[in-house]
Formats: structure tokens, sequence, C-alpha cells
């Protein structure tokens, strides 16, 4: 069968050309998909049961068993921490903030170590942003600042920016701009027409610089800013002014280098000053397919984005006191579920060796790093394949994706909201 349209819940950027073919029971081919994409929807490494480890050991359990143990294990936490959330749909994203709730535990995505900054310097001064679409069909000038997307996003040039023809934008390889600053010459600043070099940690230094140069305050810019030459920087700020739009998209370069979410806050106050020239958006490149609709889906229901915790009996948010990392590496939480999201990968050593003392449940379809940290692990369908939800796209637009076909496992909706049944009639809620 081949079924069109579908959408790739890989990335942020949501793809939702994708054309795949399957056999019934797996997939046989993919059309339109980046290497990414391919290896999403071909690999099969799934995992076949859940898995229980007994000291050092691994054994098959039941379904109704894991889940039994899962809720049995939350029940009993003092300050269980739910982390995750970015890899999965929307549906799934809500039940999970709702056990939290009812557990009084603490929720946490993984904004808490990507786009956390962001967040913070957005609620402090706002976010003037746009579709992508807006991007494909306007923009003249584009600038990733400490993002790669040619690795981390290899379609978003050929859909939205550099390769993508748009409505005011005909030949768009040669009317529209590239700037990509960046710390090194990555893949994606070969292809700029102005790559900007910059010194590690100088991002602040030369958002200010150019904001001063945009202000009509450039003479006290005397000479290089953190490795970037003068004439470089009125280069770049001349060709911001004299766009006809323009658009900022930024990566954890910039977000988790040195200032963090007062980088993000001098970009966007940037992006203000390029407004009183001409049209200029800014957007964070965010990276899991549907990290985007853990904070929408956080914010709807608690008021607050990631980092929320039940404790007090209301949403309390607090990064740097409620976030995952800083719980762990204080030893405060005595359980975790983990789900859709690999921190064995990507937490601190303090961290993940806290989740290894720690009884921690697992809910995803792959063995990963976090397996290896983890007591129980339940595997579920792999959403946009067998299994469909909501996800929201790097720009915040919201995607239903699709179930291919019927698979082994439930989804993690199902598997949540049996956890949250259970839990429930403990608590006699
Ligand atoms: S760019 Fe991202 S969403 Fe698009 S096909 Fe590649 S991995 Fe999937």
């Amino acid at each position: 069968m081949r079924v069109e349209d579908v959408v790739c819940t890989f990335c942020g950027c949501l793809c939702d050309d994708l054309v795949i073919e399957t056999d019934g029971k797996k997939i046989v081919g993919v059309e339109n998909g980046c290497t990414l994409a391919n290896e999403k929807f071909m690999g099969d490494h799934r995992l076949k049961s859940p898995i229980r480890r007994e000291g050092d050991r691994w054994s098959e359990v039941s379904l109704n068993d894991a889940i039994r143990e899962a809720a049995e294990i939350l029940l009993d936490a003092d300050r269980p921490l739910l982390y995750g959330w970015s890899g999965t749909h929307g549906e799934a994203q809500s039940v999970g903030v709702h056990l939290a709730e009812i557990l009084g535990g603490v929720i946490d995505n993984t904004s808490t170590v990507c786009h956390g900054p962001s967040i913070m310097a957005i609620q402090e001064v706002g976010h003037p942003g746009c579709t992508l679409g807006q991007v494909k069909n306007r923009a003249d000038v584009v600038l990733y600042w400490g993002a790669n997307p040619i690795e981390a996003h290899p379609r978003h040039l050929s859909r939205y920016t550099t390769y993508a023809d748009g409505f005011f934008v005909k030949n768009s390889f040669r009317e529209r701009k590239l700037v990509v600053v960046d710390v090194r010459e990555t893949e994606s600043a070969a292809l700029a027409d102005e790559f900007v070099r910059i010194e590690p940690g100088g991002d602040y230094a030369v958002l200010s610089a150019l904001r001063a140069i945009v202000r009509g305050r450039g003479e006290v810019i005397t000479g290089p800013v953190a490795g970037v030459s003068r004439e470089q920087l009125v280069r770049v700020a001349d060709l911001c002014m004299k766009a006809k739009f323009g658009a900022i998209f930024f990566g954890l370069g910039l977000t988790m280098s040195p200032g963090k979410n007062k980088n993000i806050r001098n970009a966007i106050e940037l992006t203000e000053e390029l407004n009183r020239h001409t049209k200029f958006t800014i957007s964070p490149m965010r990276g899991h397919w549907n990290v985007y609709g853990s904070n929408e889906v956080f914010c709807w229901i608690t008021g607050y984005p990631y980092a929320v915790d039940f404790a007090r009996g209301i949403a309390f948010y607090n990064p740097g006191e409620t976030t995952s990392v800083d719980i762990l590496r204080r030893e405060e939480c005595d359980a975790c579920l983990v789900v859709a999201s690999d921190p064995g990968a990507h937490f601190p050593r303090a961290c993940a060796e806290h989740l290894a003392r720690i009884p921690t449940i697992q809910i995803d379809p792959h063995v990963n790093a976090t397996t290896h940290l983890c007591r129980l692990q339940i595997p579920v369908a792999v959403t946009g394949i067998d299994a469909e939800g909501t996800a929201y796209r790097m720009d915040g637009v919201p995607i239903r994706t699709r179930k291919l076909f019927d698979g082994d496992h439930p989804s993690d909706t199902e598997i949540l909201e049996r956890i949250y049944a259970i839990v429930k009639e403990a608590k006699g809620a």
C-alpha cells in the first residue's frame, strides 16, 4: 500500500509530504524523506515486549504486570519526576500532566536542556515570530544563528528557505541571501552568502554590536567584536536593514552558550530594532518533532511550558529549581518516569547516576541509553507509524500525524491512561 502526505515524526520541521510504502506490518519504502526520516521509518529495532531488570539481568514481563508495577513505583514515591514528552503526541502529553498532578510530582519536558532559555526570553520580551510558510513566501534574507540545519533539520532549507521558491521569492536560490553565524564552519555555513565566524561565547557581544549599528550608533564599535570584524558587522546589519522580509532562526548554539536566555533576549531585541527599518522575524529551530507540542500542552493545562511542580497542590514553575537536571543533581526525586526521550544520552553524568539509583521506568519503543539506567521499560507504538496523534511544528502549527498500519504495541496514550487509572483508584480521586 502507498500512503501519500505522510508526516515525518523526527525533527521539528514535521515535513508532511512523505510517501510511504507499507506491506501492512512494516514500512518497505520512503519517498521525499531525508536520511534521518529514512532511518526513522525503515529502522526496525523495536523492543518486542516489556522488560524488567533483575540484578544485572533483564527478563520479559507481561504488559499488565509492567503497567501495574509502573503505577506502584510512582505511587510509592514521595517526589516522582515525569520527564521527556517531546517524542510523543499531544494526547499522551496531556495524560502525563494529569498524572503528575494527581501524584503531586514534577513534570518536565526536553525544553529543559534545549530551548528552555528561549522560552524564558520570550516570557520577558515577547516573540516576533511567524509561520514557516511566511518565511518561504516572503523572506529574502535568512540568518541561521548557532544552528546547523543541514545536519539537524535536513529539509529546512529545501522546504522553507534557500532552495524553496515562494510566492514573492520566485527564484529562491538567487534571490534569498543566506547568513550563517556560528563558531565553526558547518555544512550549512559552507552554503552561506555570508559566514560570520564568532569566538565561542561571543554571541551576546555580536548581537549587541549589530543592535548598535541598526540603531544608528555604529560609532561605538571601534574594532572587531568576538572575532568579527567591524566591516563584516556593518555589512550584515546593512543586508538585514535592506531586506524586504528577514527571518532569523536560532539553535542550541545560541541558547546553550554563555548568556543563555539573555542571548535570546538580545536576539529578539535585535529583531525588534530591525523592525524599525523593515519586517523581520525570529524563530527557534525546535529539535524533537513535538517538543513545541509539549510546551503548548503543558501551558494549556498548567499555565507553564515546562518544569512544572505539583508538590504544593498547585502548579509551580521555577527554572533552576524545578527543572529536571537540578532536581536530579540535588538527588531530590525518588522515582522517575521517562516518556519518549533519552536523558541517559543527554543529561550530565551526576543526573544519569541518580536515575540509575532510583526506580526509573521508561516508556519508549526502542532500547536506548536510558534503558541501561532504568528498572522497567514498556515498549509502545511509534507515533506517525503505528499510532496517531497531534503534533506542533517548530513554528507552532498543529499537524495531525497518521497511523499507517496496526502494530503490536499500544500507544503512549493507552499506556499512560492505564497507569493514570490505577493511580486515580489508589488515591481515591
Ligand atoms: S527534515 Fe526533519 S521532519 Fe523533514 S523529513 Fe527530515 S527528519 Fe523528517
